[in-house]
């Protein structure tokens, strides 16, 4: 499924990316209707570290939470490490991460507690929300997963959906947010061997294709790898939706690591269980 997601502008200003697969509360954020000032953070840089002041990427997340409709106070994204971790988060979480210091890391979550939001952090990496609905059609958890390449090739994507089916989730639909295309993300010879060394020769022969013009150098698109691997574990490809939006080609609208040589700012993406 493509093509429905849609760009927002809220009132303050604030714009971000919603798919309609989705109903539970939940956006991808852009760089625009922040109050950051630094020319590489600005405006809505969403993470500690990147140059910004606390409180001005603070009163960009409460700015963000007043657009998408959620509490920030009640927000977990922590620390991201590029591992294929994903935790079970509930109430006693909530805060850990931007509010208050977290007690762990890692690169995905689920929760089932109704107002526990979870977000994940990327600019270029693969923003992954995910909604599961039990037996009887009703939302049951929701998850979310930063799937870098490392995240990706070791299954980030499905460590989460596993962790949804483990909670009652029968079907699963998907939002896969904006990162970096597959014509943007070249990659060199090291690479190769890395990935390699996860899928093996077949599946990396698969994703990883040779640029045409230069030799030792590959290209690969980790949204549609994250797609298959969702696919192969049972789910349906109508219930995923790929947001079209490079990271790298847009970076008007994108914080992109790529694009900027490193020197940028962090989008959010968020999901809330209702
Ligand atoms: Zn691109």
């Amino acid at each position: 499924m493509r093509g429905i997601m849609q760009i927002f502008r809220a009132e303050n200003r604030v714009e971000f990316i919603r798919s309609e697969n989705i109903t539970s509360i939940h956006a991808f954020s852009t760089r625009v209707g922040g109050v950051s000032e630094l020319p590489h953070t600005s405006s809505l840089n969403l993470a500690f570290g990147r140059g910004d002041e606390r409180d001005t990427v603070l009163e960009n997340l409460s700015l963000f939470a007043a657009a998408v409709g959620f509490d920030a106070e009640r927000l977990v994204s922590v620390h991201q490490i590029h591992s294929a971790d994903v935790r079970l988060v509930d109430g006693s979480h909530a805060g850990q991460g931007y509010i208050i210091n977290e007690a762990f890391e890692c690169d995905g979550y689920v929760t089932n507690t109704s107002g526990v939001a979870v977000g994940v952090k990327t600019a270029d990496c693969v923003p992954i929300l995910m909604e599961g609905y039990d037996r009887s059609g009703a939302v049951c958890c929701v998850g979310a997963a930063h799937a870098g390449w490392r995240g990706t090739v070791s299954g980030i994507a499905v460590k989460c959906l596993e962790q949804m089916r483990s909670l009652g989730t029968e079907r699963v639909r998907v939002a896969i947010g904006p990162a970096i295309c597959g014509k943007c993300f070249e990659v060199r010879s090291d690479f190769y061997d890395a990935v390699s060394e996860i899928l093996g020769e077949e599946l990396t022969a698969k994703y990883l294709l040779p640029d045409g013009k230069m030799t030792g150098v590959w290209h690969t698109d980790l949204r549609r790898m994250n797609k298959d691997f969702l696919v192969s574990a049972g789910v349906a490809e109508c219930d995923i939706d790929i947001s079209e939006d490079c990271t790298c080609c847009l970076p008007e609208r994108y914080f992109s690591h790529r694009f900027s040589g490193g020197k940028r700012g962090t989008q959010l993406s968020v999901i809330v269980m209702p």
